[in-house]
């Protein structure tokens, strides 16, 4: 018999930030600015004595009920062999399938994905990337922070500066406001500030019409803008290729679908240059990697949302290199730091992800809940050789029949 969980932790932490930023959802007047990411994570440990650390994350609202999600669904794991991710994963998706498998629900299960994952590379002794099949020990990385749009442009080009000057390759700003000249007049100090040579994105965060994207499109083509971001709804695919075969400058989205056909249908109407998932927002590693290997087969450019963490693994992991996105709003919770130079962000050569939670990061922890010991009654033979997901095998375990023995569960006083 192989390795087998033990317990599965789930925690909720409110990260806070700096100062709140602003993008174009704010600007027109959908969303209040963003003040501090959700976090929820999953610690599996194994009888073996290894570790998997994964999380996932939601921005205002979301992550309780992401949460809830996982603990309703996650002592499945108890028990069970952590290597067997797509099993897990297939189980955990129908346990929880009647409210969609999508959005809070998958994201919940991102967490604790990513913590197998991050188990299975442990239990090799390889980084991520290596696990999966890398390319390369660094990817090019760009910076996003800088660029908010509640930031004045002063601020934005010292920000932009400073971050080049600490080994950041690239620089992204926030456009999308209501006045689309304003947009311009920031765009073209930043790149009159930072010279024609340093790579530069922009990001509408979903804002613009059609109409207004096609036409800031065409005013900014001679810029050499690496790509426009999110020009228009994230679930207007058809618009996005119009855009995508009217302009020259590459088009990027992506990172606020759920599910793999989302993705896929922007990859179907080559509707983007570069396709942006988001491990936790797709779901976890697992569903990412379809993405990926269809998004590779359609000769696209990947360039990962947010959670660099995760993301510098599999953008080392992907064949065309691309970019990875430079925002630092989670590093408090963990202990290692990501290294930056040359414009490149390193894979860290640690096991698996090569993170762990930080011990001040209690602080911020708002709900806990453990599971651990294995059910009573409970047989491998479901697990082995019994109908999906083990439930078939007549022996009795889990809630069903026999009840979880030494199961823990606790709230954490909030922080
Ligand atoms: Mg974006």
């Amino acid at each position: 018999m192989g390795d087998r969980v033990a317990a599965v932790r789930f925690g909720h932490y409110a990260v806070p930030l700096a100062r709140p930023v602003s993008d174009a959802k704010v600007a027109t007047g959908r969303q209040r600015p963003l003040a501090q990411i959700d976090v929820l994570t999953c610690e599996i440990t194994t009888n073996e004595g290894l570790e998997g650390l994964g999380f996932s994350y939601t921005t205002r609202a979301g992550c309780r009920a992401q949460f809830a999600h996982a603990k309703e669904v996650g002592e499945t794991l108890l028990g069970r062999d952590p290597s067997d991710i797509a099993r897990l994963y297939d189980e955990l998706l129908w346990a929880g399938a009647s409210v969609g498998r999508s959005g809070v629900a998958t994201q919940a299960l991102a967490a604790v994905d990513v913590a197998l994952w991050d188990l299975k590379a442990k239990r090799a002794g390889l980084p991520l990337a290596k696990l999966l099949g890398s390319y390369r020990d660094s990817v090019r990385t760009y910076n996003t922070s800088g660029g908010f749009l509640h930031a004045p442009i002063e601020e934005v080009k010292e920000r932009a500066r400073q971050s080049l000057s600490e080994g950041i390759g690239g620089i992204k700003i926030k456009v999308g406001q209501p006045d689309t000249r304003e947009d311009l007049r920031r765009l073209a100090a930043v790149r009159e500030h930072l010279g024609d040579d340093v790579p530069l994105m922009v990001d509408a965060n979903q804002q613009w019409d059609r109409a207004t994207a096609l036409r800031f499109g065409r005013a900014v083509e001679e810029l050499g803008l690496v790509w426009i971001e999110e020009p228009l709804d994230a679930y207007d695919a058809e618009g996005h290729a119009q855009l995508a075969a009217a302009l020259g400058t590459p088009i990027a989205t992506g990172e606020m679908l759920s599910t793999v056909p989302d993705l896929v249908r922007l990859i179907d109407l080559r509707a983007v240059g570069f396709l942006q998932p988001d491990v936790p927002r797709v779901g976890g590693i697992t569903p990412y990697l379809k993405v990926a290997a269809l998004a590779d087969h359609a000769h696209l450019q990947v360039a990962p949302h947010f959670v660099m963490e995760i993301h510098v693994h599999l953008a080392a992991a992907y064949p065309r290199e691309s970019w990875v996105e430079h925002i630092e709003w989670l590093s408090p919770l963990f202990e290692e730091r990501l290294e930056i130079e040359g414009g490149r962000m390193r894979v860290p050569d640690r096991p698996g992800l090569g993170l762990s939670l930080a011990d001040t990061a209690a602080a911020w922890r708002l709900d806990q809940v453990e599971f651990a010991g294995v059910a009573a009654g409970r047989s491998d033979r479901g697990a082995v050789g019994g109908g999906p997901g083990g439930w078939s095998d007549g022996g009795g375990f889990g809630r069903v029949a026999g009840g979880w023995a030494g199961r823990v569960e606790f709230r954490a006083d909030a922080g």
